[in-house]
């Protein structure tokens, strides 16, 4: 019977793929983890070179796996991603992130901005802007105000560029403000940049890491920082981790900055601390 078992292993490993049955078993698995509300929300702070202090944050995924303890997106966004379940996932950060905002501003902390991340899929639906209005307004978030910003990689908007466009227009008269990720990274046609109404370039963490190091590196930076302030735009750098980064990030007039040096992503109650304690950089 051992040895039947093992074949029939082999039969099945052999006809469906090892790969799209663990798949399917995970989508299950993260299908359940939704309905039971196991995904929660991290924040990392991101703080004004200007004032040096917090003016937003960036809201990161996580999973409070039962078991196997909290789970960082490169363990399940992938999955999400192939089993469209980033869709109502996507959903899920949306209200969670506006909940939370409601509750800052309830605090005495009106003009805190927070940024999500939209994957490709999530901005292809068909009435985005609407889908994401309705979230907001079952909220009950005064979102005209720029207190939500979304965040799309440099490669997601530049394809489709027409498509993207018209999108872009619809959340940004809605007053939702639009962050470009992971900046630097793809290969952006500067006149399409300058038809996209967004209002942030987040330069991409590979540029900052070796910033001290890679001259090339640092030119790069100081090229983007550049070519968003002369598209009016604000310029964000993450991934900020040493003191000499963030020196020349300074002297290099970048706006805000975001990164280990400040703060790890973290629970809202942690940040709600930090806030408190109105820490400077
Ligand atoms: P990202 O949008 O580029 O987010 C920045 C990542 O860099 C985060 O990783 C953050 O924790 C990390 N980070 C922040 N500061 C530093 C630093 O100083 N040094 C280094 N080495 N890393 C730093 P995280 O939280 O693991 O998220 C990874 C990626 O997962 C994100 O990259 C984003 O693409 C995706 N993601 C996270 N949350 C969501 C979500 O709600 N929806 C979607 N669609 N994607 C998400
Ligand atoms: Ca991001
Ligand atoms: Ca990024
Ligand atoms: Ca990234």
């Amino acid at each position: 019977a051992k040895e039947q078992g093992r074949s029939n292993f082999q039969f099945y490993t052999e006809q469906m793929n090892a790969s799209s049955l663990q798949r399917l078993l995970l989508e299950g698995v993260l299908r359940r983890a939704l309905e039971r509300n196991e995904f929660l929300l991290y924040y990392q702070p991101q703080i004004s070179l200007e004032s040096g202090k917090i003016i937003g944050m960036e809201a990161l995924l996580r999973w409070q796996h039962p078991e196997k303890g909290l789970m960082a997106p490169a363990q399940f966004i992938p999955i999400l991603e192939e089993t469209g379940l980033i869709v109502p996932v996507g959903e899920w950060v949306l209200r969670a992130a506006a909940t939370q905002i409601k509750q800052w501003q309830a605090m005495e902390f009106p003009r805190l901005r927070v940024a999500v991340n939209l994957s490709a899929l999530q901005f292809r639906q068909p009435g985005l802007s609407q889908i994401i209005a309705t979230i907001l307004d079952e909220v009950g978030l005064n979102y005209a105000s720029g207190c939500l910003e979304v965040e799309l990689t440099e490669s997601l908007i530049m394809k489709d560029v027409e498509g993207t466009i018209a999108t872009l227009k619809s959340l940004h008269e809605m007053g939702v403000q639009i962050s470009i990720d992971d900046f630097g990274t793809g290969y952006s046609s500067l006149s399409y940049l300058k038809r996209f109404p967004i209002d942030t370039l987040k330069i991409d963490q590979s540029f900052v890491r070796d910033l001290s190091t890679s001259p090339d590196d640092a030119s790069i930076v100081t090229a983007i920082i550049a070519l968003g302030h002369s598209l009016k735009l604000k310029v964000i750098a993450e991934g900020v981790e040493t003191k000499e980064q963030l020196a020349f990030l300074q002297a290099s007039k970048c706006d805000d900055v975001q990164g280990y040096l400040f703060s790890k992503p973290l629970p809202a109650a942690e940040i709600t601390r930090l806030l408190q304690e109105g820490k400077l950089l």
